[in-house]
């Protein structure tokens, strides 16, 4: 494996690690320059770069640089002088070294929109778990604004909701592109609002959107709470929507499932279509692990692939994670990785839920969830907006780890063992019959294993 190949397994790994802003924040322009024995010289291209990198992420591009390759035990952060090789490439003499550049798509996102290009409709793979919102999606991007308005996307972690909200902005560009396309994370919103209010420059902003032909908008669970952002919001959303602008909103749950969404914004993006994404079947998991492989040009062995689609079902982004491992293993290594290999390769990602899920992660994300304090939880209110979020998370700890009933009494401020019996056969009961409890517990038990 070349210098150049170890460096991209390293920021395919680190990429899942952490966010995307701050991915292409902190890892442009960076490269492995040298390794020699048991350390690997890691060149930016600025000083500011440099300190993050050995301050804030260099035990994660450590841990995973000596996973690949045993032998480094140290790093070595250096400024370049001249141009790394990636921003030579952007130059228009670059033509030679463009071959034998690691290009890293993540990077190439475009100025205007935001739209990352290695997210389309070709890439893309469907199953029942994810059809209705591709089939809306696409009729979306074939007539922007005037099919469904707003399109409202939810689901999982992990299971392509950018993905497609970014397919239908490229799509759209591509048919026409002198349209104005505008992606943005619902926390960019929020930040960009709050700056632009500080700055005094809101009526500016708000014209930049309201020129945006198509406005996607990213995780919207986000908006919950901040009721300032909600409000300028809304006005942007009412003024685009009267002129028949296409909007398109993604949330890891539905509109009404937003607690302290405003109830008029709640009711606009119900007012449109909205489609869920569930989870992958075990053929699509494969479907999806085949054209990745081939995307990277890699061969590997099906029982490889079958061992990834039997072992990691929640996650489409994890699922790639482990691909990716063992596709550098191979390359690491020419050969393929047996059975006992490919379990220790990809214990992190696999891990049974049941060894990741703690009492206190439970209680964490069912408070967070709820928009509640974790004492609040375990405290003695009765007020219904706890007490039955309190349920939740008994009815978890019941099922996901198994724990007794008097610990779990014990757990949540010393209550009674058969309070913790009442409170899971409740919970389990009402899911029978209730369709949105059931989605919110499933969304609070994949954020609970996401770590
Ligand atoms: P979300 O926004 O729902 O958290 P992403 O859109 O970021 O998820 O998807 C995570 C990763 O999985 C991305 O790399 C994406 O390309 C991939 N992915 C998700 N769904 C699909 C799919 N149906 N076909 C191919 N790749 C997918
Ligand atoms: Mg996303």
């Amino acid at each position: 494996m070349t210098k150049d190949e170890l460096w991209r397994a390293v920021l395919a790994q680190v990429q899942l690690s952490i966010s995307s802003a701050n991915f292409a924040t902190w890892f442009k322009n960076t490269e492995i320059i040298e390794v020699d024995t048991n350390r690997a010289t890691v060149v930016t291209s600025n000083n500011f770069s440099k300190e993050w990198l050995e301050n804030k992420y260099h035990k994660l591009i450590l841990k995973i640089l000596h996973n690949l390759n045993p032998e480094i035990k140290e790093i070595n952060y250096e400024v370049t002088k001249t141009k790394t090789k990636r921003e030579l490439v952007a130059s228009p003499l670059s033509s030679v070294q463009k071959t034998d550049q690691l290009e890293f798509q993540e990077f190439n996102i475009d100025r205007e929109s935001s739209l990352n290009p290695r997210y389309l409709f070709e890439n893309f793979v469907v199953g029942s778990f994810n059809e209705l919102a591709h089939a809306a999606a696409q009729a979306v991007s074939k007539n922007p604004g005037l099919t469904y308005n707003p399109l409202f996307i939810y689901g999982g972690v992990g299971l392509g909701k950018t993905h497609l909200l970014q397919a239908i902005g490229n799509e759209i560009l591509k048919n026409s592109p002198s349209k104005k396309v505008k992606y943005l994370t619902a926390q960019k919103f929020a930040s960009e609002m709050i700056s632009s209010i500080r700055n005094q420059s809101i009526e500016n902003l708000k014209s930049v959107y309201r020129k945006t032909d198509v406005l996607i908008i990213d995780d919207v669970q986000f908006l919950a709470g901040k009721e300032k952002t909600q409000e300028e919001f809304f006005h942007t959303f009412n003024s685009l929507y009267e002129n028949n602008k296409q909007i398109v909103l993604s949330s890891d749950r539905p509109p009404n499932a937003i607690h302290t969404l405003e109830e008029r914004l709640c009711s606009r993006f119900e007012g449109g279509m909205i489609a869920d994404i569930s989870l992958p079947d075990f053929e699509t998991r494969m479907a999806i692990l085949k054209i990745k492989t081939q995307e990277r040009k890699a061969n590997l062995n099906p029982q490889v692939l079958e061992y990834i689609a039997n072992n990691i079902k929640r996650n489409i982004r994890e699922l790639e994670g482990a691909l990716n491992q063992i596709i550098v293993y191979q390359k690491v290594n020419n050969a393929s990785p047996g059975p006992e290999k490919v379990k220790e390769l990809l214990k992190n990602i696999v891990s049974g839920p049941s060894q990741k899920a703690t009492p206190k992660k439970i209680i964490q994300r069912v408070a967070e969830f709820y928009d509640l304090k974790e004492a609040e939880m375990i405290n003695s209110s009765r007020k219904k907006e706890i007490v039955k979020p309190r349920q939740i998370a008994m009815y978890l700890l019941r099922k996901e780890l198994s724990s007794s009933y008097p610990f779990i009494g014990r757990k949540f401020g010393g209550r009674d063992h058969t309070t913790a019996i009442y409170a899971c056969e409740k919970v389990a009961k009402e899911i029978e019959r209730d369709e949105k409890l059931k989605e919110e517990i499933e969304i609070i038990r994949q954020v609970v294993y996401r770590g």
